[in-house]
């Protein structure tokens, strides 16, 4: 079966990612052709694109996709031909219009979850999951601060904190994100573009105090601010990195600042057995089939227009998720 995908030969801009056909043979032993029907864009693609992480070419690329089983191979009993699944982990390939994938990463799909909003949600919405459930346990009243919250996984983080009764303090660059975050769970939302001092906005929200946990993934620029927004003995849950990768700090800042936690996580980590996987997956989507998380897909472009998706994503121009349709 032949197959459009996106593969690369090389780190570098959007334009690297090549359009080319590929032969799909069937699926062995442990694994499933699935026929991709949606396909969730996320900023992880573009560090595995850019070469912030590193890979081995040439590769396919994009972790998060929806769609239907059209063949299992051997040993695979938890899906079958015709299954609607989804998926929000590697390996790299989801940006294929049908791709062979290990069957242990498919999730079935619930008849209240359709294909788009699966793709739009899987590895975002997991990883809002393990964040505030598994990394800090986020509590009803307490305040959280929540970098870059009008983005994918800020949008459904936003609405998952409300949901929970804690106090969210978003973070958004300019105010139509910041209205946007506010529309989606978060009690004050500040406008990083607008505000130099992110962490004394922070205090007098607090009362002084500061949060018992910031969740941070834009990295460089937000660094300091979001150590500085912290009590002492709190949590600094750094995620990613889409302004740009932290160096340079001295283990020694952890101490001057109150004997503060900081943690890297992942949501491979965090998803690493079946069990774990499923119970995330399970959660998510009693958050969405129950109402307390919509979903909101903000952009959608034909799969063979990724590296413009790209463009939009790293020129900070989207909200919420972005899906590719094949
Ligand atoms: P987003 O939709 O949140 O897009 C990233 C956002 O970051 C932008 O929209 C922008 O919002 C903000 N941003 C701040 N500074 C910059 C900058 N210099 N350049 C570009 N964007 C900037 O992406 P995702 O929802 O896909 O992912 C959010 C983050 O979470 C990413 O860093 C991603 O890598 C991380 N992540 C980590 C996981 C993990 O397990 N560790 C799993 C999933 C995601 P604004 O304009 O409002 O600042």
């Amino acid at each position: 079966m032949q197959v459009h995908a996106f593969v690369f030969e090389k780190a570098g801009p959007p334009t690297v990612m090549k359009w080319r056909i590929k032969e799909l043979g069937d699926p062995g032993a442990g694994e499933a052709l699935i026929r991709h029907t949606a396909i969730g864009l996320n900023y992880i693609d573009t560090y595995h694109r850019s070469g912030l992480y590193p890979i081995e070419f040439p590769s396919g690329i994009g972790l998060e996709a929806a769609g239907v089983v059209e063949a299992v191979g051997k040993g695979v009993t938890h899906v079958k031909k015709g299954d609607r699944v989804a998926y929000g982990s590697g390996p790299l390939g989801a940006y294929s219009e049908a791709r062979i994938m290990p069957a242990a990463t498919l999730i079935k799909l619930p008849k209240g979850v359709d294909d788009e909003t699966a793709a739009a949600m899987m590895l975002k919405g997991m990883t809002v999951e393990y964040l505030i459930n598994r990394t800090y346990k986020v509590k009803k009243d307490e305040w959280v601060l929540f970098q870059a919250a009008a983005g994918g996984v800020g949008l459904i983080a936003g609405q998952w904190l409300n949901a929970i009764g804690a106090h969210a303090i978003g973070t958004a660059g300019g105010p139509k994100k910041v209205k946007l975050a506010k529309e989606h769970g978060y009690e004050q939302v500040i406008d990083y573009k607008k505000t130099q001092n992110i962490s004394d906005r922070v205090r007098k929200l607090t009362k002084g105090e500061g949060v018992p946990v910031v969740f941070d993934s834009v990295g460089k620029d937000t660094w300091t601010q979001s150590l500085d927004s912290l009590q002492p003995r709190g949590m600094m849950v750094s995620f990613g990195n889409s302004s740009g990768p932290v160096s340079d700090f001295s283990l020694g800042e952890l101490a001057s600042r109150g004997s503060l936690y900081i943690t890297r996580p992942s949501l491979m980590a965090y998803t690493a057995t079946r069990q774990e996987l499923e119970k995330s997956a399970r959660a998510l989507f009693k958050m969405v089939t129950n109402g307390d998380v919509k979903i909101e897909i903000n952009q959608r472009y034909a799969l063979k227009e990724a590296p413009q998706a790209h463009r939009d994503l790293e020129g900070r121009k989207t909200t919420g998720s972005t899906i590719l349709i094949p």
